[in-house]
């Protein structure tokens, strides 16, 4: 089955189409569709974000679509960057990238001490049929803050992002470690598991 993956982040491009490696799913991308479109996600949770960027794909084309709203929630900043964790360091509200994003979060948990800084990863997925039914899953991956960056693999937080049970952050990870334990790969199992049942109800 063709689904629209409605993101134009390469890397969750990247990792969406790894995670449905196998399944008769096969992943297609805004670009090769031709949506230019501009979304805006105002939503107030991962999963609105989420539910908002993939109604938009399926309205505009009919199609089902699938789409990622994920982010960074720390606990010793009450959650934050949260749903803004691709602006986190913007000054006009447009997504920043990533270096100013995590010089910022490293200044701010700067006084916090190591045993404070724990956080998750949080991945939320929609997944909207041709005939606008959803179908979604949450996933999460707890780690803890570094007070440097380690590692080039992955993108956004990654290098700062310590995931205890492998003793290396994500950006030390390769890309078959990073899909076997993320957020996203979490989120794509209980997806799965949903669409499994929705597909043999239909
Ligand atoms: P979105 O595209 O609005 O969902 O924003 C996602 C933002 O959350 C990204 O720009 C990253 O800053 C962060 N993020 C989400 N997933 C990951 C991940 O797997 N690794 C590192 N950062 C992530």
């Amino acid at each position: 089955m063709k689904i629209v993956a409605a993101t134009n982040n390469k890397h969750k491009v990247k990792e969406l189409t790894a995670l449905f490696q196998g399944s008769d799913t096969e992943l297609v991308t805004l670009r090769e569709i031709g949506f230019t479109d501009e979304i805006i996600e105002d939503g107030a949770t991962f999963l609105e974000n989420a539910r908002i960027k993939a109604m938009a794909v399926h309205k505009a084309t009919g199609l089902a679509s699938i789409a990622d709203d994920s982010g960074l929630c720390v606990d010793a900043l009450g959650g934050e960057p949260g749903i803004y964790s691709a602006r986190y360091a913007s000054e006009d509200g447009e997504n920043s990238d990533d270096k100013r994003n995590n010089e910022k979060l490293l200044k701010n948990l700067d006084p916090v001490p190591e045993n404070e800084r724990t956080a998750r990863f949080v991945s939320a997925l929609c997944f909207i049929d041709a005939d606008g039914t959803e179908v979604s899953a949450v996933g999460k991956c707890e780690g803890i803050i570094t007070r440097e960056e380690r590692g080039e693999g992955g993108f956004g937080y990654d290098p700062l992002f310590f995931f205890p049970s492998f003793g290396k952050t994500f950006g030390e990870l390769t890309d078959e470690e990073k899909n076997s334990v993320s957020h996203r790969a979490n989120a794509v199992k209980i997806l799965k598991e949903k669409l499994t049942e929705y597909f043999a109800s239909k």
